[in-house]
Formats: C-alpha cells, sequence, structure tokens
C-alpha cells in the first residue's frame, strides 16, 4: 500500500523587529501576491492572510529581517515532510540522485584563518563566529585550517572563537603567502576531507586564495557577502550587494560543492573569546617542495609608512563626514569633535569624490566596513551603498538637517538640524564635562 504523500506546509513570512534597513522596498518587489506594504519608517508590514509563504521576500532580504514562522502542528508537518522526502530517494530522476549522493559526501563547515608570522587576521576570527552558526544550523563540525609555519598556538585560539577542528599544515614553503603552494595545500585538503562550505576574509590574501581554489576545485565563489545563512534545502544562501549596490542578491551554489564566500572585515561579528577550550587536531603532512615553487618572497617590507597611518575599520569610534560638510577645511571641526571623543574621522564617498578626504577613510561598498561601537554621520544621507558599510554599529547617531533623510532609518539616535551649529557645541559640551571632571 503506498503511504500517502506528505505536504510540505507553507508557513508565513514575519518581520523581525528593529532588524530591517530600510533597503528600498526589495521585500515587496519581491512579493508575488503583494501582501507586503511598507510603512513610514521604511519597514514591511505583512499581511498574513494574504502570505503565501513563498519566502522570496525572506530570500532578498540582506539583513535577514525576515523569517517563515511555522505554528507548532505546520513544524511537526514539515519533520514528517522532510522524512519522507529523503525515504523517497530513490523515486528521483537518476541525474538528480547521482547529484544528492555527491552533495552528500561533503561535510562540515571550514574557516580559513590568515595569519601573517603568527598573526591572524581578525576577519578570520569574524567567520568562526559565522562559521560556528552555519555549522550548528547544518549539525556539523566547524573547522579552522591554519596553514603556514610555526602556527601551533594559533590554534588554541582558534578553539576559543569557536572551532571543533584545526587542521594544521605546517612547514617553512608556507612562511609567507604565495598562491601556489597556498592553493594546492587547500585543494589537497577539499579533496581528502571534502568540506560543504569555506569561509574566508575578503581580504588582499583571502581574494587570491579564494579565486585561486574555487577555479582548480571547480566550484562556485561568492565573494563580498554580506549576509550568509543556511536555506530550507541545507544549502548556503550568500547574500552580497549586485548591479553597482543597487540590489542585494542572494546567491546559491546548490550542485557544486564546496560552497565558498569570501567576507570582508567588521561585517560579521566575532564570538566572545573562551580561553581554555578545547579542539581535535588534524596535522597534515602535505607540502610542495620549494624549489617547485616558481614564486619567491626575497624580502617583506611592512607598510609602516604609509601616508595615511589611521586605519579606520579598526576604529572604536567614527565620526564620519559627507558631502553636508560643504569643503574640505570643513572637516577640521569634524577632527575636533573626534579627538574630544577619541575617535578617527571617516567619510561618504561623496566627501572623497570632492577631495575632502582620503580614500582610505572611506566607509561603505567600495570603501571600508566598519562596525564601530559608535558611528557618528554629519551630513550624510544614507544611500545604501554607505549603509552596507556602517549599519551593523553598535550605536548609530546621525546629524543632518533632513528629517527624511535615509540615515535617520537606521540611525539609533538622530539630531535634526544644522551641524555647523550641533556639532562644536557637542565638542564644546564634552570640554566642559572633561573640565568638570578634572576640577
Ligand atoms: P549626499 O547624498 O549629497 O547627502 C548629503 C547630506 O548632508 C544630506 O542628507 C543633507 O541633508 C545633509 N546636509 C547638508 N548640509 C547639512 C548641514 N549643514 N547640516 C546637516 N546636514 C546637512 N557612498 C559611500 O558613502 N560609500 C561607498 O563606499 C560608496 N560606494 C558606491 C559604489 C557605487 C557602485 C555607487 C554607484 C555609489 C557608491 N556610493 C558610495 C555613493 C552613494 O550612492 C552616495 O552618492 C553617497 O554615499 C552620498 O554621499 P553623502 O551622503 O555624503 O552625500
Amino acid at each position: 500500500m503506498s503511504e500517502t504523500k506528505i505536504k510540505k506546509p507553507r508557513g508565513r513570512a514575519r518581520y523581525l523587529e528593529g532588524k530591517c534597513v530600510a533597503c528600498g522596498e526589495r521585500c515587496a518587489s519581491a512579493c508575488p501576491v503583494d501582501c507586503i506594504a511598507i510603512n513610514d519608517a521604511g519597514e514591511p508590514v505583512i499581511n498574513e492572510d494574504k502570505c503565501i509563504g513563498c519566502d522570496k521576500c525572506i530570500k532578498v532580504c540582506a539583513v535577514n529581517a525576515l523569517e517563515m514562522f511555522y505554528t507548532s502542528a505546520q513544524l511537526e508537518q514539515l519533520k514528517l515532510w522532510e522524512v519522507q522526502k529523503s525515504a523517497v530517494g530513490e523515486e528521483l530522476e537518476p541525474e538528480e540522485k547521482a547529484l544528492r549522493a555527491k552533495l552528500a559526501e561533503y561535510k562540515g563547515v571550514w574557516v580559513f584563518i590568515e595569519q601573517y608570522a603568527g598573526e591572524v587576521a581578525k576577519v578570520s576570527w569574524e567567520l568562526l563566529g559565522t562559521g560556528r552558526e552555519l555549522a550548528d544550523t547544518r549539525g556539523v563540525e566547524l573547522t579552522a585550517v591554519i596553514i603556514g609555519h610555526d602556527i601551533d598556538p594559533l590554534r588554541t585560539e582558534a578553539y576559543g572563537y569557536g572551532a571543533d577542528v584545526a587542521i594544521m599544515m605546517d612547514d617553512a614553503v608556507y612562511a609567507n603567502y604565495r598562491t601556489e603552494p597556498f592553493t594546492d595545500a587547500l585543494c589537497h585538503l577539499i579533496d581528502k576531507y571534502k568540506p560543504e562550505i569555506i569561509l574566508m576574509g575578503a581580504t588582499g590574501q583571502g581574494r587570491d586564495l579564494a579565486g585561486s581554489v574555487a577555479t582548480v576545485v571547480e566550484t562556485g565563489l561568492t565573494a563580498d557577502c554580506t549576509g550568509l545563512a543556511i536555506d530550507a534545502q541545507g544549502n548556503l544562501a550568500q547574500t552580497r550587494p549586485a548591479f553597482g549596490g543597487n540590489i542585494m542578491a542572494t546567491i546559491m551554489c546548490d550542485k557544486f560543492r564546496p560552497q565558498m564566500a569570501t567576507v570582508r572585515p567588521h561585517v560579521m561579528k566575532a564570538s566572545e573569546y573562551v580561553a581554555g577550550c578545547k579542539g581535535r587536531v588534524i596535522r597534515e603532512d602535505f607540502a610542495p617542495k620549494e624549489e617547485s615553487v616558481l614564486v619567491k618572497v626575497l624580502e617583506v617590507i611592512m607598510d609602516k609608512d604609509g601616508k595615511d597611518q589611521v586605519d579606520v575599520a579598526a576604529a572604536e569610534i567614527i565620526v564620519s563626514g559627507g558631502r553636508g560638510m560643504m569643503g574640505k577645511e570643513n572637516f577640521s571641526i569634524l577632527q575636533e569633535f573626534a579627538d574630544e571623543l577619541g575617535a578617527v574621522v571617516g567619510s561618504s564617498r561623496s566627501a572623497v569624490d570632492a577631495g575632502w578626504m582620503p580614500q582610505s577613510r572611506q566607509v561603505g561598498q567600495t570603501g571600508k566596513t566598519v562596525r564601530p561601537k559608535i558611528y557618528i554621520a554629519c551630513g550624510i544621507s544614507g544611500a545604501i551603498q554607505h549603509l552596507v558599510g556602517m549599519q551593523d554599529s553598535d550605536v548609530i547617531i546621525a546629524i543632518n538637517r533632513d528629517p527624511e533623510a535615509p540615515i535617520l532609518e537606521v540611525a539609533t539616535y538622530g539630531i535634526i538640524g544644522d551641524l555647523f551649529q550641533i556639532v562644536p557645541a557637542l565638542t564644546e559640551k564634552i570640554r566642559e564635562l572633561k573640565r568638570d571632571q578634572a576640577a
């Protein structure tokens, strides 16, 4: 007797209060049944009676501000549906069966730990935080892949940031990063252990290595992701700005493994470091011979004398200026304000294009991604390309004379008025408070 076919239940899309960044009604445009209206704050209001649970709005949302809500009865049905679906594997087309079997060979989430002379790029710890969430959702192990020379102490750090396993490749040939030996090393590991997901920092090294490895193992790579999640089928949903930042695209690599993604520094949040964590170690002795590597590192020259020493991405407080600053000379009022706060001065692209600030201070899609404790935007309208670079700051303060400026939609505090009055007044107030404290 044939078993009754269980239908996949359809939930209802639900808005997660406070998470919307008013990106421009992408969820509403994606909805095939027009059940999403946008309120004055730019947030979605979902008509649950009309929603058909297709999850299109959830997929287009770059900041995971929507989720699929199931009743407890539907959740039960969903579980039964999943069980039945996996049990009827033999009814699948042969190609589909072969594909599923191939994908099933790949398990685990890997993070490539970028290091130079034993010092790890912070983005790698941030990615372990994201990797932990993805691995928990998939019910698999999180592995830190550490390639270098004299790198043993790094695995303890990796466990402290959430890794279950550390794969160590320690050899003199890996002392300095070079594309060829690192690509060979990572491809060897992929071939041997078959991870389903690999994350790397979108740094000079990460971008170079990820592209090279993805080409050799013939899989997809999504660069500069701003959101990573696991979809209902267990695939990695990789969200990033597309078409010049005008839309957020969610990219899937559901027919190839591993699924590879790079993420810029400060986009994801590192987990809290927990000292004393233990994990499993795998030591791999695969190493190409030095004679076979064509590129030689003759000398390493550190960029200590760079013109602009300020690293806006690492600052805990940033005071940024935009076109509203009206001229290069006016940035001195921001500098004074920043000096009192112990902050650094950043800027929008308009201020960079106008020659008021160096490109190294630009925040946004084509500038730096920042995640400071406090971000103060002065005379910045809040275009999506700027928002993607700063919207994850802990506290956002926007000073703008336009009460309709989009930056106010992501701001924790908005001050409406003329920045040329407000900024000097705030600077003076801080000085006064400091004087009072010193007295
Ligand atoms: P505007 O949009 O002109 O806003 C100026 C604001 O100042 C206004 O809101 C105004 O009300 C306010 N203002 C004016 N005078 C005062 C005053 N006296 N007091 C208070 N408020 C005042 N932009 C980035 O920032 N970073 C990027 O990385 C970036 N990358 C991009 C990539 C691409 C592919 C593209 C197409 C664009 C990119 N942009 C980027 C540009 C972006 O689209 C916006 O043009 C830019 O962010 C606008 O800068 P702004 O907010 O300083 O200027």
